[in-house]
């Protein structure tokens, strides 16, 4: 498959990484790769903000993220340190 991402043809998913229509859309079109450097970058906002990963806001916001990193679509959160603390649900 051809990853609509990094647009380099790469091995995708035998499984989908995450559930529902959204794991259905990254195994269609995003790379093994480019999946890991979400959950890298999904590390650093969890550390960064403190994020409870069983908490449904924080889950929410996580997935807008992951939509914006993957998908390009929407607003990403820029990782600013003086706002530690500080976010607005
Ligand atoms: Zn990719």
């Amino acid at each position: 498959m051809t990853c609509v991402r990094c647009g380099q043809s790469r091995a995708g998913f035998e499984r989908a990484p995450f559930p529902g229509a959204i794991g259905t859309r990254i195994v269609a079109e995003i790379c093994q790769d480019c999946w890991g450097q979400w959950v890298k970058q999904q590390t650093m906002l969890i550390n960064h903000y403190g994020l409870n990963v069983m908490d449904p806001q924080a889950r929410a916001f996580l997935t807008k993220n992951m939509q914006a990193f993957l998908f390009k679509t929407g607003a990403a959160e820029d990782v600013d340190t003086t706002k530690k603390g500080s976010i607005n649900w």
